[in-house]
């Protein structure tokens, strides 16, 4: 998806250091010679900051000024760092550190633990906002949902500004934060908090840091041993350091200054957190010595892409906005950003998951292609119309499938089954096939033939489980004669490759997460007024971040860039919605900067109504009629807890039925039908076409390739499958 990933296809080391610097502009090449002293690098999204930073460190190793060892490039994301460290591999430089500030504390941390406390590190906690919720029960305070989620984001806040929780109620009023409650509550809920995991032993992701600060503040000998060892750090989106991280980087620096920083002030996203762009704005005066170099051309995306980001900013205000760079497009010109209304949110994602199989189509490859929204529970209604779609995707900051604990704990189980054999593990008595024998393994930590009720912790750990046993249900059809040793053997490789149990899609993500990334197709949805600005950004400082967070969005596209918006939620609401006032003066037919009605610009020409969809009815829960708001209820037809009228045979038919169609076509399974749709043919049993369409997630092209088949499941028939050709 990113510059990386496509010159990576065919690498070639540069011959030679100065080899490095081609492919580098003038800015650029000063950046990536600079090997001394204080370096900074201030602009915008696009002009090949990452790159110069990537360059510069290849080019130091290359003519051997800088050892690799005594280098820690430090980045946002692991992600990015794994990025980096590729792209470093490449130029010829590896074995030069790239990490995050998180990670390279905690590696330092272990490995210092033992000798400046003694023991093993605390364990890191798994679930903070259980902890902060037994907390607050302990305070007798109740918070719901949303208040403990907004007192924990609090909490972090108060840790990484290094607030103590007598402090917070002041430090609180003196940064002018919106809190979530009375302050002197969240203090003392923020005290409990430590306390509750000093008493079990466990530290957090804060502590990590806060930690490390500790250990080089106090013993000298440790911090000298570090200083040794790092002698160049390198900083990339240096306007999203926080107080916390930018300790500790003085730390790791001591009096030395071999420090080069790169960063967007227009790209700050994180204030929230603590972070500020003030460590990037005023380097100069921190280091009088530093070099400030700017750069001004805009590598990745086209001029109309860049007319729109270069608008964006105009609008903004604030320190940040002092510092805009105007960008200056390399690309030829391509085609004019799209704006999109439409009536609700699911038809925003079906409009979207129309114009994703268009491109597609066209020949942009999936994975050159995102969908990024504003916050993480709006990917819901989007995972569902490209799967109904046959879209490929994937989740971008969700963990790694095999890192999630649940499905290490089922790797060891089946490990432990594969060792003792089905002679000896009553487990497995039963289980004659392959299949079997996970799902009666993956049944004693909650797998079950059904998704449990409701979203939540439960039903993730079951998704989990059920990916398990369908990447069983594949292997074994693939290799028949397969048994459990074998498929441990797959398991281990797979996690060593990172290859979870899905194809490279089209990313879903947040804006936050897309930072710092790029693709050929980017589609920024839900740009409503109360999602973006979001309800909570109040203050005009709020407000700001949340028109840089769009900033960001719209300068991750290189070519194709899509702004949509739906007028009301649900199916049959009330269009009461208003576009983003982000985009007044800049979507056609708006007015600047006063807000103007959507339905006018509409009127006016330039904006597609993306809403091609026959007007339907509020959706109904058809067993207890009630209003239906959720995607997936919606998918249903009912209420997640009203009862189900479920053909368990039939539904059990559809499953094998689609995951021979998936074997065969090549597909993960959910891009035949979800698991929602399956469920619901499995309650209607639809007797005739017009039936069957009438499911959400069939559509016409999903009635055109499946219709028959599906329906003669319905009707009783068998699956065929190639295994099985008796049937
Ligand atoms: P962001 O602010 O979003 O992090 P950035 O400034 O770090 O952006 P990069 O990601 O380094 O920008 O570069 C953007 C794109 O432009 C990448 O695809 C990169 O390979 C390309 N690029 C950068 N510099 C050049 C150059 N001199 N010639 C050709 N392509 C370039
Ligand atoms: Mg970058």
């Amino acid at each position: 998806m990113t510059a990386a990933t496509h010159s990576s296809l065919f690498p070639q080391v540069p011959a030679s250091a100065d080899a490095v610097l081609d492919g580098l502009d003038p800015e650029q090449r000063e950046v990536a010679t600079a090997l001394s002293g204080p370096v900074c690098v201030l602009a915008g999204a696009g002009t090949g900051k990452t790159r110069a930073i990537t360059h510069r460190i290849a080019y130091g190793v290359r003519s051997g000024v800088l050892q690799p060892a005594s280098v820690l490039a430090v980045t946002f994301t692991n992600r990015a760092a794994g990025e980096m460290r590729g792209r470093l591999r490449q130029l010829g430089a590896g074995g030069v550190q790239a990490r995050t500030f998180h990670s390279a504390a905690l590696r330092q941390l272990q490995y210092f633990w033992p000798k400046a406390v003694g023991g093993e590190l605390p364990r890191l906690v798994e679930r903070k906002i259980q902890v902060v919720a037994e907390a607050a029960a302990r305070c007798r305070i109740r918070l719901d949902r949303n208040e403990l989620r907004d007192v924990t984001a609090e909490i972090e806040w108060a840790k990484v500004t290094q607030t103590v929780p007598e402090d917070y109620p002041a430090a609180a009023a003196k940064a002018g934060r919106e809190v979530p409650r009375d302050p002197a509550e969240t203090a003392r809920v923020y005290g409990m908090y430590e306390q509750l995991k000093r008493d079990r032993g466990v530290i957090d992701f804060e502590d990590v840091l806060l930690l490390t600060v500790g250990v080089l503040q106090d013993r000298h000998d440790i911090a000298e041993t570090v200083r040794r060892q790092y002698q160049h750090f390198v900083v990339d989106e240096y306007q999203d350091v926080s107080p916390l991280q930018q300790r500790l980087l003085e730390l790791w620096l001591g009096d030395r200054d071999s420090l080069c920083v790169v960063g967007d002030a227009s790209q700050t996203i994180y204030s929230f957190t603590g972070a500020t762009p003030d460590h990037l704005l005023n380097f100069r005066t921190r280091h009088p010595r530093a070099t400030v170099i700017r750069l001004v051309r805009d590598y990745r995306s086209t001029p109309q892409v860049v007319h729109l980001a270069n608008g964006l900013l105009t609008q903004a205000r604030g320190r940040a906005a002092e510092h805009r760079l105007e960008l200056i497009s390399q690309r030829p010109p391509g085609p004019e950003p799209r704006y999109a209304e439409f009536a609700d949110e699911p038809a925003e994602a079906e409009g979207t998951a129309r114009r994703i199989r268009e491109l597609l189509d066209s020949g942009v490859p999936a994975s050159e292609i995102a969908v990024l929204y504003r916050i993480n529970a709006q990917s819901e209604v989007y995972e569902q119309a490209l799967a109904d779609a046959g879209v490929p995707y994937q989740l971008r900051g969700a963990e790694r499938f095999f890192e999630r604990p649940e499905v290490r704990e089922a790797g060891l189980l089946l490990r432990g089954a594969a060792r003792a054999g089905s002679h000896t593990d009553p487990q497995l008595a039963d289980a004659d096939d392959l299949p079997s024998q996970v799902r009666a393994v993956l049944g004693t930590r909650g797998w079950t033939p059904e998704p449990p009720a409701g979203s939540g912790a439960v039903r993730d750990r079951w998704e989990s489980l059920a990916a398990l046993v369908r990447l069983a249900e594949d292997f074994a059809r693939a290799r028949p004669q397969a048994g459990l040793a074998d498929l441990v053997a797959e398991l281990d490789e797979r996690a060593s490759a990172q290859h979870a149990p899905t194809v490279e899609g089209v990313t879903l993500a947040s804006l936050h997460a897309a930072k710092g990334l790029e693709w050929d197709a980017v589609f920024l949805v839900g740009l409503t007024e109360g999602m973006l600005p979001i309800t909570y950004a109040k203050t005009d400082e709020q407000i700001e971040e949340e028109r840089r967070l769009l900033y960001v969005g719209v300068t991750r596209a290189r070519l194709h860039l899509t702004l949509s918006w739906a007028l009301s939620r649900t199916p049959g609401g009330r269009p009461s919605r208003r576009p983003s006032r982000f985009l007044n003066g800049l979507r056609p037919g708006s007015a600047a900067p006063r807000p103007g009605s959507a339905a006018a610009a509409a009127a006016q020409g330039g904006i597609e109504r993306g809403d091609r969809r026959r007007r339907r009815g509020p959706a109904r829960c058809r067993v207890c009629g009630r209003t239906l708001t959720d995607a997936g209820e919606i998918k249903l037809m009912r209420c997640e807890d009203c009862p189900s009228e479920l053909d368990e045979a039939l539904y059990e038919r559809l499953r094998d039925w689609r995951a021979e169609q998936a074997r065969q076509l090549g597909q993960p399974a959910f891009c035949i039908f979800t698991d929602k749709t399956l469920l619901a043919i499995a309650e209607a049993v639809p007797g005739t076409e017009a039936e069957l369409v009438c499911i959400s997630g069939v559509g016409g092209r999903k009635l055109d390739r499946f219709g028959a088949e599906v329906l003669a499941l319905c009707a009783g028939a068998e699956p065929t499958s190639q295994n099985s050709p008796e049937k």
